[in-house]
């Protein structure tokens, strides 16, 4: 039976600009994303009969429910429908926090499904098949750096920037994305240019950090407020929130300055993570060859 085990990184947004609401409901946004070294494993294995899902993280689902189930399904019923598969997750991103470890964990099997059936799926249709499942899954077939926009699912890989660190900072709680961009009012929002921020440098990257969703997560959450001045005591060049949050993280330069500062932050009860920026194409050696 053949198995293939890939690790499904984390995504932070270096910025993320709300343009506008659209009639299909959704808003038109314009997002910076970086991935980032915090991974869940991912193994799917080929079984006899059905698909089955198994998690370890408490309060995901397992079977049909996880996103896994949703993204392997569709892989199959375009490629060998009868196929038996066993999905196993191991989780390490935080769940609903901003990191986009569902569509994440989505991506990693839709690139493992297709490998274990042959391959017959180009980059560019997985990425399809990821826009039915959830707004960031195709930017984890674009990554590790590139502008979404759009509802988010038009993506523009972009070079990836020197290496620098950042550290993830969340407060243990889990936030809706949902929520959070019904209770955005356009009025408060600034519509920052990301594809500027893209060109900068780390320094003027780390201060030049931009999310239009704080606007209504900070209010509601001030330890989002806190923990991103934690951040910047610590050393931070620069501090933000990640997509719907809460999860906040900072800029660091070297990664002997993202440790100190996360043994320190680490010791106000909240849950941190050290991780370097990703700067090799997602799961290149399989996707390289397709369009
Ligand atoms: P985004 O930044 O893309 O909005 P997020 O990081 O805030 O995503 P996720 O961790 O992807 O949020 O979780 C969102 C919801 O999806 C959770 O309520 C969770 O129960 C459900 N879910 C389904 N499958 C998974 C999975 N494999 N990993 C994490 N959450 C999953």
């Amino acid at each position: 039976m053949k198995e293939l085990v890939l690790f499904a990184p984390a995504k932070v947004n270096l910025c993320l600009s709300v343009l506008g609401k659209r009639s299909d409901g959704y808003h038109d946004v314009e997002m910076l994303m970086q991935a980032v070294g915090l991974y869940d494993r991912v193994s799917v294995r080929e079984a006899q009969g059905g698909i089955s899902v198994t998690c370890d993280a408490a309060g995901v689902p397992v079977g049909e429910g996880n996103i896994a189930y949703r993204a392997a399904r569709a892989v199959l019923d375009r490629s060998r429908p009868g196929m038996g598969l066993s999905i196993t997750i191991n989780k390490n991103i935080p769940v609903a926090a901003g990191l986009g470890g569902g569509s994440s964990d989505a991506a990693a099997v839709l690139v493992a499904c297709n490998v274990l059936t042959g391959g017959l799926l180009s980059r560019a249709q997985l990425a399809e098949i990821g826009t039915g499942l959830g707004m960031d899954v195709p930017f984890f077939l674009h990554g590790p750096t590139a502008i979404a926009r759009g509802r988010g699912e038009v993506l523009e890989t972009l070079p990836p920037p020197p290496l620098f660190w950042v550290l993830l900072v969340n407060p243990g709680f889990e936030t809706s994305t949902a929520w959070v961009y019904k209770n955005l009012n356009l009025r408060l929002t600034k519509k920052v240019d990301c594809n500027k921020i893209a060109r900068l440098k780390v320094g003027q990257l780390a201060q030049s950090l931009h999310n239009d969703l704080e606007t209504v997560t900070a209010p509601a959450h001030p330890v989002i407020g806190e923990m991103e001045q934690a951040l910047r005591d610590a050393g931070a060049l620069g501090a933000r929130m990640s997509g719907s949050g809460p999860t906040v993280f900072g800029i660091f330069e070297t990664e002997a300055a993202c440790r100190t500062a996360a043994e320190r932050i680490g010791s106000r009860g909240w849950k941190v993570f050290p991780a370097p920026v990703v700067t090799e194409p997602l799961y290149g050696e399989y996707l390289r060859s397709t369009p």
